[in-house]
C-alpha cells in the first residue's frame, strides 16, 4: 500500500521486480528525481511491500547531499519497519509524484 494517501503508486508487475538490477538506475542521483519530481518507488522481493518516498522524503533525507546516486541508496535499503520482513533485496522504481512538487537547487 503506498504510504501517500492521494498517490496513484502501484507495485509494478513481478516480472519486472524479477528483472530489477541497480545498473537500470543508470547515474540518476536525488538532484535528478527532485528536478523530475520524482518519487522514489521501493519494492521489496520477498514480500509485497511497496514504499513511497516522495520528493518532500527525499529531500528531508538526503537535504545535504541531493548528488548521492539512487543506485547507492538502493543498495543500502531494505524491508524495514513495523511491517517489514527485514530483506535486503529490494527494487526501485522512479514514479512521477502526484502532488505538487517544484524544487529550487540549493546555490553553492
Ligand atoms: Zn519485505
Amino acid at each position: 500500500m503506498p504510504n501517500h494517501p492521494s498517490s496513484t503508486l502501484q507495485r509494478p508487475p513481478e516480472a519486472l521486480i524479477r528483472r530489477f538490477h541497480l545498473g537500470q538506475v543508470g547515474n540518476d542521483t536525488v538532484r535528478t528525481f527532485l528536478t523530475k519530481g520524482y518519487s522514489l518507488a521501493i519494492c521489496c522481493r520477498e514480500c509485497p511491500r511497496l514504499i513511497e518516498w516522495t520528493p518532500e522524503d527525499l529531500l528531508e533525507k538526503f537535504e545535504h547531499r541531493v548528488d548521492v546516486k539512487i543506485a547507492d541508496i538502493a543498495a543500502r535499503l531494505s524491508c524495514t519497519g513495523v511491517e517489514g520482513c527485514g530483506s535486503k533485496d529490494v527494487a526501485v522504481f522512479p514514479h512521477l509524484f502526484d502532488g505538487a512538487w517544484s524544487w529550487t537547487p540549493p546555490d553553492r
